[in-house]
């Protein structure tokens, strides 16, 4: 299966810029910013509410059923906090985000997150369990960590996926 643009995820912990990357990604480049979120709760890829997490608890068949058609034909910038659901053959480059413990902190205090969720939450970017799951799902090649703590590393992490980008379209042009 040959796309014409590739796939490109951008996961990590939450807090740590996914979202912030993504939407710079996607006006410089023209790829589409697919929020797994907004899939989770637009076509209801879930069952149910999560209340102590404060979160959908997501029906990761249903999301897959609900995205496959459209990207599978390439050009999505792919958000979430997740990123071994999606096949390897879907995937072109993987980015995980990373940031300063502290500096997680502050942004998720920020969100108000139950304190069950922050704890978590920081202690999955201290274990570097996003940047793993990403190694074990996907060959190493295509694995980018990036640092998320300033925004001056944000405009050069957005600087050098656009030039991945670019290589790739040469790489794969007809
Ligand atoms: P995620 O989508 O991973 O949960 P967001 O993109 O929503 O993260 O970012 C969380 C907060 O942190 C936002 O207020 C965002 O502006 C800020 N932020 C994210 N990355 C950076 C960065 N590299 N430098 C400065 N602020 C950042
Ligand atoms: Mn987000």
């Amino acid at each position: 299966m040959s796309r014409t643009l590739p796939n490109i995820i951008i996961t990590g912990t939450p807090g740590t810029g996914k979202t912030s990357h993504s939407e710079l990604l996607a006006e410089r480049t023209g790829l589409k910013h697919l929020s797994i979120n907004d899939v989770v709760k637009e076509k209801e890829c879930h069952e149910g509410w999560d209340d102590e997490y404060q979160s959908w608890i997501v029906d990761e068949d249903k999301l897959l059923d609900a995205i496959e058609d459209e990207v599978k034909q390439g050009g999505y910038i792919i958000d979430w906090h997740a990123c071994d659901l999606f096949p390897k053959s879907w995937i072109d480059l993987v980015v995980v985000l990373r940031v300063d413990t502290a500096t997680l902190y502050d942004r998720l205090t920020e969100r108000k997150y139950p304190e069950v969720k922050l704890q978590e939450n920081m202690d999955a970017e201290i274990m570097e369990v996003l940047l793993q799951e990403a190694k074990e799902a996907y060959d190493e090649e295509i694995v980018v960590e990036l640092q998320s703590t300033t925004a001056d590393e944000m405009e050069s992490n957005v600087d050098r996926i656009v030039q991945w980008f670019e290589q790739w379209k040469n790489n794969n042009a007809q």
